[in-house]
């Protein structure tokens, strides 16, 4: 057995994090979602962490495909084609706070790895989420999951009445601990408005699906802050595939094939389902047709 090689760089390497030990948004009143570490961390000057894409996917394709396809050409194409892999290569680690609700909606990616914190070990925060007042939203009639515009003045005031009692169960929750209650059961009285902390480590072909799924329209709006925090912290790591996420999955449109029947014949949707009808027309309408 030989001994290990330790290869120099042919380029010397910079940090894609520019030597910082986070980079934070924060997230409403009391939530944040800060990224503290990339793979690669280090790529060669003047490169970006689009850098690993290129070349996992280069093993792939073979040494001649340089000479075919510019790096930035290769993403976009393996994006356009759902070669997925490479973008497994790039990894990010994020420190996130958030509130319960938000977190329910978060774990549903099984795709990532998850160290959130202990309310069992230690003592939940005196921090709740609570929408401003312009922002209580009405239930929306097309979408039974959905939030719609601002409720009147009177019945957010209520709203946030409501919120209050719930919330201000803190002290008792605080109490009873020190009567001598377990932490693991003190919490079970808390709103789902509490905050909660966690590490959340994923590729970026899976938080690509985060992202698609998360700051769409029909995700809530709380957690689609947070997705947006999200692409705007990774933009600047791997701009080249971020670029193409943007315009091949983002701003894409998928057709189903009752839609392109439609589109081609000029005809209308064969289909007696009111909700398609209504997405084909939403989708017309991003058409300009
Ligand atoms: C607007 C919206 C509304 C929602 N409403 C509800 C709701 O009412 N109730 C509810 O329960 N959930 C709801 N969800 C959650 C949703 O059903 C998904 O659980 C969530 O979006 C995660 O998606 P995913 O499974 O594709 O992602 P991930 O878990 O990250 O998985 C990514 C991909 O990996 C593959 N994968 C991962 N794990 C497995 C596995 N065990 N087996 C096979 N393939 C796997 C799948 O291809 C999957 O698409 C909602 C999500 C959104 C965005």
């Amino acid at each position: 057995m030989t001994g290990t090689q330790r290869i120099a760089p042919e380029t010397p390497l910079v940090d894609v994090m520019d030597g910082c030990a986070r980079w934070q948004i924060p997230i409403h009143e009391h939530g944040f979602i800060a990224l503290t570490d990339v793979m690669p961390r280090l790529v060669p000057q003047g490169q970006t962490a689009d850098f690993a894409i290129v070349q996992a996917a280069r093993v792939s394709y073979g040494a001649g495909t340089k000479k075919v396809q510019e790096d930035r050409g290769l993403v976009r194409y393996l994006l356009r084609h759902r070669h997925t892999t490479p973008f497994e290569m790039v990894e990010f680690k994020f420190h996130i706070a958030m509130p319960i609700f938000v977190a329910r909606q978060w774990i549903r990616h099984r795709t990532a790895n998850v160290n959130e914190y202990s309310a069992r070990y230690s003592v939940m925060p005196d921090q709740f989420y609570r929408p401003s007042a312009d922002n209580v939203r009405k239930q929306s009639m097309a979408n039974r999951q959905g939030g719609d515009e601002p409720i009147d003045v009177g019945t957010a005031e209520e709203f946030l009445a409501y919120l209050d009692r719930a919330q201000s169960l803190y002290g008792e929750y605080e109490r009873l601990m020190g009567k001598g209650v377990s932490r693991e059961l003190a919490r079970i009285g808390l709103p789902v408005s509490v905050y909660t902390q966690w590490y959340w480590k994923c590729d970026l072909h899976n938080v690509m699906h985060f992202l698609s799924l998360r700051m769409d329209e029909h995700a809530q709006e709380e957690i689609r802050d947070y997705a947006d925090a999200m692409y705007a912290l990774i933009k600047p790591i791997c701009p080249v595939a971020m670029e193409a996420f943007r315009d091949y999955r983002l701003n894409g449109l998928f057709l189903s094939g009752l839609e392109v029947e439609a589109l081609r014949t000029g005809e209308a949707l064969r289909t007696e389902n009111k909700r398609e009808q209504a997405e084909w027309e939403a989708k017309r309408k991003r058409l300009g047709l």
